[in-house]
């Protein structure tokens, strides 16, 4: 049977059921978004989540259920691997080794009545269904931009017209720009090497007939940055659609932020970050999956020491592959001999970092990212500018969106070379197109503060979808 803790309460509140897709992109939002929900709505929560993905004990907010799904199945046969992730396919995996341990502890966390809905990650479609037997209302969360969604919708018309999987990997089919889906050219719509076209259109048949079957669709993100592209949805998808990001700004005040992480934050980076020169430091981080190997390791270290920028650079215990020390939990083992030495004073290397303070800092000028979408939201959010390098699922998505729509940042293209890498750092950090993208940044992130306050459009959207609740 499930483990839970603790029991729940004696009188029944009305309640809200979540299960978020087990991966740290994805975990976060749902938990800010509990945090939001509980704040304004007066809701109980209980979170479902994949056993061996357990929010630590110590961290998780005492006043939420979790409840695990799954005990006894090996993480390894549900989570993608190696550095260009088939992640479909551990969705499709997940989705099916869930299931039915889902079915179960729904039924027995069911058994008093009284849930009012479960919001489900959009990728969950196999728990979708289950709670849809059940007779409970679910809403779906999308993790990712609205653009992003814009384009999966797209996916089945550009299979059909022979574009997808792409009939040829030359450089210049895969320029192509999409006529249907600017700024995208083909290549921004191959998910990564390792997934098959047949796993990646099942995943999105699901995803597509998830939402639409749903009661609504909530989106991290905000009117003013993603207004035309949410417009395009709720057109296509035939159910509300609720855009209350900046979820980690909305959900700040309740702690939701900290409590969420799997890996533990270094703080130390704050008081470090407190000695440095404004807008002074590049803030590197390839977020919790994408890994890189021992030569793109080693350039980017003699990048970032060859650029004379201070740097605050997350190396993860996992972020080289198949290197002998990968399963070093001392991040610094994997650096390069004289790297230390020769950024001293001027760098600083951490495991995990408290990512949402750094952000906030008043040091940090600018964000070497992988492009993960709560990554850009939360640059976005505090006016810091970006050097973008996408791996694979929607990564590529968001970066065109950050060079060719929002303009506050640009692509790091091609093989990593710490020429290149020293070039990127110093054209963010210090040269005038860089100054020009921190401006544009800072304007989306007055936009971000605004829609959040009394009137604004994320603010509404919570309260129309706190009444969606309410009315199940
Ligand atoms: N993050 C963090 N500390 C780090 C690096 C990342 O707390 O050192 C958080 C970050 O704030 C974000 C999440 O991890 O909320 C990464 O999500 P994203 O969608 O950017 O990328 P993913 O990890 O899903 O590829």
């Amino acid at each position: 049977p499930p483990t839970q803790t603790p029991a729940a309460p004696a009188a029944r509140r009305r309640r809200v059921l979540m299960f978020p897709l087990p991966f740290q992109g994805h975990l976060n939002p749902m938990l800010q978004l509990a945090g939001a929900l509980r704040a304004r709505g007066d809701l109980d929560v209980t979170v479902f989540h994949a056993a061996f993905d357990a929010p630590d004990p110590a961290r998780r907010p005492p006043e939420y259920r979790f409840v695990a799904v799954g005990e006894g199945v090996p993480s390894a046969d549900l989570l993608p691997s190696g550095s260009d992730a088939d992640f479909a396919g551990a969705v499709l995996r997940i989705n099916d080794r869930l299931r039915e341990p889902f079915r179960q502890a729904l039924a027995e966390e069911e058994g008093g009545g009284g849930a009012r809905c479960l919001v489900v990650d959009s990728n969950l479609r196999g728990m979708q269904l289950v709670a849809e037997e059940l007779g409970v209302p679910t809403l779906v969360l999308r993790t990712g931009a609205a653009a992003c969604l814009v384009a999966y919708l797209a996916f089945p018309a550009l299979s059909d017209k022979g574009l997808l999987p792409p009939p040829s990997h030359d450089e210049s089919v895969l320029d192509m720009p999409l006529e249907e889906l600017p700024p995208l050219r083909l290549r921004d719509m191959v998910f990564s090497a390792t997934t098959s076209h047949a796993n990646m259109a099942r995943c999105l048949d699901d995803l597509v007939a998830g939402t639409r079957s749903s009661s609504g669709v909530i989106f991290n993100t905000f009117q003013d940055l993603e207004g035309p592209d949410l417009h395009k949805i709720a057109g296509a998808v035939g159910v509300p659609v609720y855009p209350i990001g900046p979820l980690h700004k909305i959900s700040s005040t309740t702690g939701a932020t900290e409590t969420s992480s799997l890996l533990s934050q270094d703080r130390t980076c704050l008081e470090w970050l407190d000695r440095q020169e404004e807008a002074s430091v590049l803030y590197v981080s390839f977020g919790s999956l994408v890994s890189i190997d021992e030569a793109e390791l080693v350039e980017t270290a003699w990048g970032l020491a060859g650029s004379q920028v201070p740097f605050l650079w997350v190396v993860r215990h996992n972020l080289v592959s198949r290197s002998s020390s990968s399963s070093s939990r001392h991040a610094s083992l994997q650096l390069p001999d004289g790297f230390a030495e020769a950024t001293e004073g001027r760098g600083m290397v951490v495991p995990w970092a408290p990512q949402h303070e750094v952000l906030g800092h008043r040091s940090v000028g600018g964000f070497w990212t992988h492009s993960g979408w709560n990554s850009t939201l939360e640059s976005v959010c505090e006016g810091v500018p970006m050097i973008c390098r996408p791996r694979f699922a929607d990564q590529m998505i968001n970066m065109r969106y950050v060079q060719e729509v929002w303009r506050v940042g640009f692509e790091l293209e091609g093989g990593l070379e710490r020429g290149k890498v020293e070039m990127a750092a110093r054209k963010l950090m210090c040269g005038e197109e860089g100054r020009e993208m921190r401006k544009r940044a800072m304007d989306l992130r007055d936009k971000a503060d605004k829609c959040i306050k009394e009137e604004g459009s994320s603010k509404s959207a919570i309260e129309m979808l706190l009444k969606r609740i309410m009315s199940f």
